[in-house]
């Protein structure tokens, strides 16, 4: 059995139980013309709704990821992430709320010279130790040599890798799937690194199919999102595909137009889009539905994985 499937720390179960997740998060449908004018019925799935400091799929992939640190009598994660990492900051909301060390590496030797923006402040406040770092270093940070610096530094750490997609999130992200079962046709996803899609796809049903909406640029999503798969599962799952594009430009571009969709959408549908992720899905999905991508009848069900 895979790890968070096993026995978890006792202590660390009660504790999560005692934040009082949201969970299975509500699916309730929306009322949208674009999407009813074609015959289609569009659903949110409200994954933001599940913890208001650990949103979203960043409560799914964590979670396993504690528990694995658990089993292993690691009270200290250490992750990696930018400046802006939403992952960065649930991993040490999630310190701070369960009592765990977290250390958090970030890109960019330079930031350690600045005053720190608004998100890396909100971790540094919930007690994260940062570690600022060049970017020839951060992209080997996997390597033996770098893990054996931080080791060296920090002592000793469970590690959740950037973004915080392993095989653990993956796993974690299936539950998704399943609480989605019988419930649509098609599932949409926006993507920054794969583990949501990759677990979203892995727990629906057979005749249900997933869509995962890249924000960043480069084409590596369908790769990445496989090789989690494989780790996780053991093999490709379910029916899924990556769309390529809806990105605006790339991770953190928000041009107007995007802008006044997210704006014109939160208005409709009282809630608040999020910018990076949650608006560039829903932008494409709707386009989508625009070009008679589902056929009248489908049901289509999009995931809200964090709030704006
Ligand atoms: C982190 C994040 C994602 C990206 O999920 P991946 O599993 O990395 O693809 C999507 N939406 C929101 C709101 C996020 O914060």
């Amino acid at each position: 059995m895979p790890p968070n499937h096993g026995p978890a720390s006792p202590a660390l179960t009660d504790a999560l139980d005692a934040l009082r997740p949201s969970l299975p998060s509500p699916l309730v449908a929306a009322e949208d013309e674009r999407f009813t004018r074609r015959g289609l019925r569009l659903l949110l799935k409200r994954d933001d709704l599940i913890h208001p400091e650990l949103p979203g799929n960043k409560w799914r992939k964590l979670v396993p990821n504690l528990r694995a640190a658990a089993e292993q009598g690691s009270t200290t994660l250490l992750t990696f992430g930018g400046a802006y990492s939403h992952h960065l900051r649930a991993t040490a909301a999630a310190g701070r709320l369960l009592g765990l060390t977290t250390i958090g590496v970030v890109r960019g030797a330079e930031l350690a010279d600045r005053p720190l923006n608004p998100s890396l402040a909100r971790c540094a406040a919930d007690g994260m130790r940062l570690h600022f770092t060049d970017r020839g270093t951060y992209r080997r940070k996997h390597e033996p040599e770098v893990l054996a610096g931080l080791r060296g530094r920090f002592g000793d750490f469970h590690l959740v890798p950037e973004g915080g997609s392993n095989a653990s999130a993956a796993r974690g992200c299936a539950a998704l799937g399943r609480e989605l079962r019988g419930a649509a046709d098609v599932v949409a996803v926006p993507c920054g690194t794969g583990g949501t899609l990759a677990g979203l796809a892995a727990g629906l049903a057979r005749e249900q199919r997933a869509i995962g909406f890249a924000v960043l640029r480069g084409g590596f999503l369908d790769g990445e999102t496989e090789r989690l798969q494989r780790a996780a599962f053991g093999a490709r799952r379910g029916d899924w595909r990556v769309e390529e594009r809806f990105h605006f430009g790339g991770y953190g571009k928000v041009p107007g137009e995007l802008r006044a969709f997210a704006e014109d959408f939160s208005a409709r549908h009282g809630l608040a889009v999020e910018r990076l992720y949650v608006a560039k899905m829903l932008y494409g999905l709707t386009a989508l539905a625009g070009e008679g991508a589902f056929p009248p009848g489908t049901a289509v069900a999009a995931v809200v994985t964090g709030s704006g």
